[in-house]
């Protein structure tokens, strides 16, 4: 256990995981300062109570290093390549973010982590691996990225027997020494990139999950680059690698053998060379890509130990969240789906195999993004696409390249009420039988306070046009 009693501790960024970081800190005994980029009426405001606690705060002042920082805790989102911590770097200090203080802080006989990290299917692994482990009737939790603070799972009064624990490529850069049990890397595409500064250092700081797993690295059999990270991790004896594929399973992997989802990675009955999970119609929505992520489930949990059927009973009680491939509703025997939770490439690539064909609600922020695969891949789906958005310009210029016979109509609006307009200009492209489809590819900040709010504002457009026929 550290000795937390008068580290100079800089905690960097007021917000969910700093204020909890901040407070947990100083109630250990640590001197606290935290240091904050924004000085606008609601920091100000969560200053003054921290402040009334003994915590030191600096508003507007987040790139000095406070004189004496013996540790830094920062936000996971904040860029590692903030003057902050090149002072850091510079003066030896080492840098933590939220995950990693959770796992230093947690108790000797602590849950063990089941850890998800993948470009995409982060947030429905976790919560399909939470649900297997409760039937197996195992006292379990989904946190991390997911929104519940891994700080609180660890420190709070409930007791658990293991974690199905959601981490971002952020919060893995800043977690240098968390060794999970087992991990999975579900898919590895560009997003990020700013943040990162390369797709290699975005696959680095991914691959970090693997490092010091206990019992199994499970990684995607079509995406090579998830098992060159198990290659490369320095793993404890023992550990394996268990692939999963929606095709048929080679040793050590799960996969899909006649809409069964079989495992020989884990064989208890050791007459059969395979064992049988649950069916591909057990799991919602059975799209590919969400098959996929069942198996990593799976995986995942058959490593801790969990029965076939227990992994049947859970991924059947599974039900997707909001935005994430939703079906809105059928308008003059058109469908609307509504994904807005794609948002990058990567994602909406996954939803637009999905369907055909498609009239395309598409744009945002693209973080660095291009389009151009992705418009190449769909384009013989496409009937039309509507663009919104800050960033519309580069998926506009992919389509005039790639998918030139595609009608566009390129909204020139970043406001919110352009949903609207989006829903009506599609309905006016879309045939009976077509699904029109918001899979923006990109963030939502621009127009948005969040991707739900996106998706919000396209189910009400919706159910507008349902009801007067009208957006
Ligand atoms: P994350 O937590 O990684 O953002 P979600 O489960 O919330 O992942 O899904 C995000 C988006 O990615 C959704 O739009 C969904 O349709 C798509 N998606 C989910 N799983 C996959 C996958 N395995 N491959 C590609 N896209 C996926």
């Amino acid at each position: 256990q550290l000795d937390w009693n008068g580290k100079k501790v800089t905690v960097a960024g007021l917000g969910v995981s700093g204020i909890p970081a901040a407070r947990v800190l100083h109630g250990l005994g640590a001197v606290v300062t935290v240091v904050n980029d924004g000085d606008d009426e609601r920091s100000r405001a969560q200053a003054a109570d921290l402040e009334a606690e003994g915590i030191t705060v600096r508003l507007g002042d987040g790139a000095t290093l406070p004189s004496g920082t013996e540790l830094i805790v920062t936000t996971p989102g904040w860029r590692p390549d903030k003057p902050l911590f090149t002072a850091a770097a510079e003066a030896g200090v080492e840098i933590w973010g939220d995950v990693e203080l959770a796992w230093r802080l947690r108790g000797p006989d602590a849950a063990p982590w089941l850890a998800v990290t993948g470009t995409n299917g982060k947030t429905t692994t976790v919560r399909m691996l939470a649900s297997i482990l409760e039937a197996a009737g195992l006292r379990t939790a989904a946190v991390g990225n997911i929104g519940v603070s891994l700080l609180d799972a660890v420190l709070g009064e409930e007791r658990y027997d293991v974690l199905a624990v959601e981490l971002s490529s952020y919060q893995l850069h800043w977690a240098p020494s968390v060794a999970a049990h087992s991990a999975a890397v579900l898919n590895l595409a560009p997003d990020h990139l700013d943040w990162h500064g390369s797709m290699e250092a975005y696959a680095a700081d991914k691959g970090r999950i693997y490092e010091g797993n206990r019992i199994a690295c499970v990684y995607n059999v079509a995406d090579k680059a998830t098992e060159d990270l198990v290659v490369e991790a320095d793993v404890e004896e023992g550990c394996r690698a268990i692939g999963f594929t929606l095709g048929t399973p080679g040793p050590s992997q799960l996969g899909v053998v006649e809409g069964i989802l079989v495992d020989r990675a884990f064989v208890e009955n050791r007459q059969k060379n395979a064992q049988e999970l649950a069916e591909v119609s057990d799991v919602q929505p059975p799209a590919p890509h969400n098959i996929a992520n069942a198996l990593a489930a799976a995986a995942l949990a058959r490593a801790f130990g969990v029965d076939a059927k227990a992994v049947r009973d859970g991924l059947k009680a599974f039900r997707p969240d909001p935005h994430r491939i939703e079906l809105v509703e059928e308008v003059q025997g058109v469908t609307y789906v509504d994904d807005s939770k794609a948002t990058n490439t990567h994602a909406a690539e996954a939803s637009l195999a999905a369907y055909d064909p498609i009239v395309w609600i598409a744009g945002g922020l693209a973080k660095g993004a291009t389009f151009d695969e992705l418009v190449e891949k769909s384009a013989k789906r496409l009937r039309g696409a509507v663009l919104i958005g800050a960033d519309r310009a580069l998926i506009r210029e992919a389509l005039t390249r790639h998918a030139p016979e595609v009608p566009v109509v390129d909204l020139d609006r970043t406001d919110t009420g352009a949903m609207s307009e989006a829903v009506r200009e599609a309905a006016r492209m879309a045939r009976p039988g077509d699904t029109v489809l918001l899979a923006p590819a990109c963030a939502s900040m621009d127009m948005f306070t969040n991707y739900n709010k996106r998706g919000e504002a396209f189910a009400d457009a919706v159910r507008a046009l349902a009801a007067t026929g009208d957006a």
